[in-house]
């Protein structure tokens, strides 16, 4: 008795349009279709490994039928259970066929119709382009019972208990009949096969093998002078087994390792850059590294597994090891094939071989070295990176408690004064006036508010650039690189700047000797600032708040967030020092002045608007919104 089960909306859809294609390179089913049977053997591999069995006669298999119209393909995998079958082949949750759907939806959205289905492996369902029916007879390698899947791909699907030998998948496909715009006999033609194999699945590490016909010649008696033939069957492989990593670099297009991650690696985009290289020494091996051009959706989720497949002369022995990458290099995708692994020992223990430390070390090395040369000879590209992954390496940096220092540091990059745009650390120091022994930073969130701070207007005013700190963990990675380049780092809102000449200190202590009634007067009106001053600092801009030494309002905002998180009272004392400071040459310094003899009540409301003002700048709520927009709108109306 069948079981008649639908597909899940989402799949219906998709197949609909798989169905209805017009499009004309059809002929990707068989890709597909290899590379999934190639997955299924691998992990098929792994298993034996894991479970002490000795994996043989590995292979694919296709076969074809002229008379009843079908193209069988079978290979000896891990195979699927009666849930895995309708888990994998009832629902498109899976990589290739769903990040298709995503792009069709935007097309949609877009309205376009550029043609999509060849950028991607479209997966599983692509046989429904060729085909009126497909069957799958699988029985997975953790099971007796085979069971038999069967389909038209239009809105269900049927299951049966089957029998099958052996582990592994069959599938069939039912072709369709030739119409005006295709002809699908071609698949069933065995010259056809044999170069779609060549074409797109050469590098198929697993013999795909094939029974193709060949002219034997007989052996007749001597005289007979024109030799005769008589037809006879011979199963060839169509592959050459060669995987892409071990050709020749001369013969690999660009397009050729662009397909090779997309189909790897599960993304739709082409990778931002390719590593490959070998090594010859104490461990040798060859590395096909990718850094991708966006960062993966679950990338910060537990969901992601970082590491590179690590192959042991050409044999997949781990999918994901993790002991190849440091763990701020997480986003680099890849292989590494060596022929110093040995596969008897088991694979727990390979995680601890020095061999692999070895490896790692040289990855390392070699990523880092491309990305520095990417970083000097194409800056944009770069940059492209460092938005997607940069905050990784500064991760790598802070965590690394400064070991990692001299590695990474020449990578950072920042959003500066210069021109407002992202730019590495190193020519940021390159803009530095001579005589400057300090990088002046500041923090916030928005680049293009934060060029319009006072002191970083003072600062550029001097000629001085300022760093920009955008990141919450931009301070401690400061902090952990302690000095660049024999600079120290130096919080622009925070103490004093130091940029004054000894006459100018002079006189702007005198100023502030001269006024002291008043800045204490001003200081008493306002309960949570500790000092009130005059400052060089400021150019245009009436006050502004700074931070005393110690701790910087940047770290109070992480402390206060800290606390927020964990659904506790921010601690009392965790707040930085406040320090008012106000531009002697603005006008308001002279009303402040004229008033003091003949206004007391004005002189706090002045200082009470000032406060909030200089709040609001340095992006901290105000504390009573009302009453400042009462005592603004009553000096105003004076
Ligand atoms: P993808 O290969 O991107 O995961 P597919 O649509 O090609 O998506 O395949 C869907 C899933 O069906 C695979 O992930 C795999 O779990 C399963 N599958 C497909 N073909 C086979 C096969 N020959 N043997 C075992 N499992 C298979
Ligand atoms: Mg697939």
């Amino acid at each position: 008795m069948s079981e008649r089960k639908k597909f899940q909306a989402e799949s219906e859809r998709l197949l609909d349009l798989m169905i209805n294609s017009i499009y004309t390179h059809k002929e990707i089913f068989l890709r597909e279709l290899i590379s999934n049977a190639s997955d299924a053997i691998d992990k098929y591999y792994l298993y034996a490994l894991e479970h002490g069995q000795t994996p043989q006669d590995l292979a694919i298999r296709i076969d074809l039928d002229q008379e009843n119209r079908t193209l069988t393909l079978t290979d000896n995998g891990i195979g699927m259970t009666k849930e895995e079958l309708e888990e994998n082949l009832g629902t498109i949750a899976k990589s290739g066929s769903l990040a298709f759907k995503e792009q069709l939806k935007k097309q949609e959205e877009a309205q376009n119709d550029v043609d999509i289905i060849g950028q991607f492996g479209v997966g599983f369902y692509s046989a429904f382009m060729v085909s009126d029916e497909v069957t799958v007879i699988s029985r997975s390698v953790e099971s007796d019972q085979a069971w038999k899947w069967v389909s038209d791909g239009t809105e269900g699907y049927t299951l049966d208990p089957a029998k099958k030998e052996g582990h592994g998948t069959t599938i069939i496909l039912k072709l369709k009949a030739d119409d005006d715009l295709d002809s699908y006999s071609q698949y069933l033609d065995s010259y056809q096969i044999q170069d779609l194999v060549k074409k797109y699945s050469d590098y198929i590490r697993y013999p795909i093998q094939m029974e193709v016909e060949i002219q034997k010649r007989v052996e007749g008696d001597e005289n007979n002078e024109t030799p005769s033939y008589e037809s006879a069957k011979e199963l060839r492989t169509l592959n050459s087994m060669v995987p892409l990593w071990k050709r020749n670099k001369a013969d690999i297009t660009q397009e050729d390792f662009d397909r090779f991650y997309q189909d790897h690696f599960y993304d739709f985009q082409k990778p931002l850059e390719k590593i490959f290289f070998s090594v010859e020494g104490s461990v040798s091996f060859t590395s096909l590294l990718y850094i991708p051009a966006r960062r993966p959706e679950n990338f910060y989720s537990r969901q992601y597994k970082p590491g590179l497949q690590l192959y042991s002369r050409g044999v997949l022995i781990e999918n994901n090891c993790e002991s190849l990458l440091p763990d701020y290099l997480r986003f680099v995708k890849g292989l590494v094939d060596s022929q110093d692994l040995s596969l008897n020992i088991s694979r727990e223990m390979l995680q601890h071989d020095h061999q692999l430390r070895v490896i790692k070390n040289r990855i390392e090395k070699k990523v880092l070295g491309e990305l520095s040369s990417m970083l000097k000879k194409d800056p944009e590209k770069y940059e492209g990176f460092w938005k997607n992954f940069g905050l990784d390496l500064k991760f790598g940096l802070y965590n690394s408690m400064g070991q990692d220092k001299d590695k990474l540091q020449d990578l950072l990059m920042f959003y500066t004064s210069n021109d407002g745009k992202l730019e590495s650390l190193a020519d940021f120091v390159k803009s530095l006036p001579e005589e400057a022994k300090e990088i002046y930073y500041v923090s916030g969130t928005n680049p293009a508010a934060m060029a319009k701070l006072p002191t970083v207007v003072k600062l550029k005013s001097k000629n001085i650039p300022v760093l920009f700190l955008t990141d919450e963990i931009d301070e401690f990675v400061l902090q952990t690189l302690g000095t660049y380049e024999d600079h120290a780092f130096k919080n622009a809102q925070q103490g004093d700047l130091n940029l004054d000449s000894d006459e100018e200190k002079e006189a702007l202590k005198n100023q502030n000797e001269e006024n002291k009634d008043l800045l204490e007067f001003m200081k008493e009106a306002l309960p949570e600032v500790s000092e009130v001053r005059l400052s060089n600092r400021l150019v245009d801009d009436p006050v502004m708040l700074v931070a005393g030494d110690g701790m910087s309002f940047e770290m109070e905002r992480m402390f206060t967030l800290m606390a927020q998180q964990s659904g506790e009272e921010p601690v009392p004392g965790m707040k930085a020092q406040r320090i008012l400071e106000i531009n002697p040459n603005n006008k308001i310094w002279t009303t402040l002045r004229a008033d003091y003899s003949t206004d007391k009540e004005k002189v706090k409301a002045i200082a009470q608007v000032l406060y909030d003002q200089a709040c609001m700048i340095e992006g901290f709520p105000i504390a009573d919104p009302v009453e400042y927009a009462r005592k603004v709108t009553a000096l105003l109306a004076e």
